[in-house]
């Protein structure tokens, strides 16, 4: 009695640890698995922790009858998507690794690969929040901010693959420097040491915060998720710190909205754990900056995957195009 089950590989390759996982054609994961990265070690060490990682899921697949039909890979940084390569990954500290062919290579099955944000978002798209609309924006709050623009349900990748990187917005051009190399971008104020960074400047400049005692005065430990405690403990500090992280937030979105007419946006990654006290002020932003007729259309939600999202949206590559 075969119950030959499709299922598709997906790997979200982060700069700690790469997650992989089994995935249904609902998007559901029916086996997972979580190794360190490695990354400082190499990048044969980090591909080797890759192959690991796809072994212990297709000797899953086969103890368990899954017929798995390809392998997703999503891979920090930008990538050309065509040619399959890493172009430049801080996270994994590689420059074009053309990583698509190398895990080609070693495993008999078709393989595809993109940036780990626009898996995410796909993720998103298709089997989270996303499943209810066709023209959907997908942002990513981390350490660093992407996004994911589908059109008619289908990915906006643009002529080099890099299209959807709200996070490089200029919001001030003599802002702070951003990781791109250039200044005042988005990111440069949202990303999650970037919000930290914010924090500990007002709390240099300002008074009282709850946040001094949380980090025992080193307030180099602070993180997005201690201002988040003490916004909602009632710190005004920390909660002027989400506000304004917000308002840069809903006003980048209210340009995308404006261009692309979206009608679903859904705020996901590590940051956007803050939930509604983040988000209605994002939506409020977006409803006070965009023309009248996209604000009034315009749904702004959570994700729903967390961090499911990425090896999901991964898995399912080989059929996003
Ligand atoms: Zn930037």
């Amino acid at each position: 009695m075969s119950r030959l089950q499709e299922v598709y590989l997906g790997l979200d390759v982060g700069g700690t640890n790469i997650a992989g996982a089994l995935v249904d054609k609902e998007g559901i994961i029916v086996k997972q698995v979580k190794l360190p990265t490695r990354a400082r070690e190499g990048q044969d060490v980090v591909v080797s922790q890759m192959c690991r990682a796809i072994t212990l899921l297709l000797g899953h697949a086969e103890q368990n009858e899954f017929y798995v039909q390809g392998i997703g890979m999503g891979i920090p940084g930008p990538v050309s998507v065509k040619e399959g390569i890493s172009l430049h990954s801080p996270n994994l500290f590689w420059d074009n690794v053309p990583i698509r062919d190398i895990i080609q290579q070693q495993f008999s099955l078709p393989v595809a690969m993109d940036n780990d944000v626009r898996c995410a978002a796909i993720g998103e798209k298709f089997f989270g929040a996303g499943k209810v609309a066709k023209d959907v924006i997908c942002v990513t709050l981390g350490t660093g901010v992407g996004s994911g623009i589908f059109i008619n349900n289908h990915l906006f990748r643009g002529f080099r693959d890099i299209a959807g990187e709200i996070g490089h917005i200029t919001m001030n051009p003599r802002g702070p420097k951003c990781n791109c190399g250039k200044n005042g971008c988005l990111e440069a104020y949202v990303g999650a040491p970037n919000i930290s960074r914010r924090a500990k400047e007002a709390i240099f400049n300002q008074k009282y915060s709850v946040i001094v005692e949380m980090v025992n005065g080193n307030l180099a430990d602070i993180t997005p998720e201690m201002v988040h405690r003490a916004a909602l403990a009632g710190d005004e500090l920390a909660k002027n710190i989400i506000q304004e992280t917000a308002e840069l937030i809903g006003l980048a979105l209210s340009y995308m909205a404006n261009l692309f007419n979206p009608q679903l946006i859904i705020v996901g990654g590590g940051v956007a754990r803050s939930g509604e006290m983040l988000i209605n002020p994002i939506r409020d932003t977006i409803k006070a900056n965009a023309m009248r007729e996209h604000g009034k259309i315009l749904t702004v939600v959570p994700a729903q995957l967390g961090e499911d999202a990425g090896m999901i949206g991964a898995a399912w590559l080989l059929n996003a195009d």
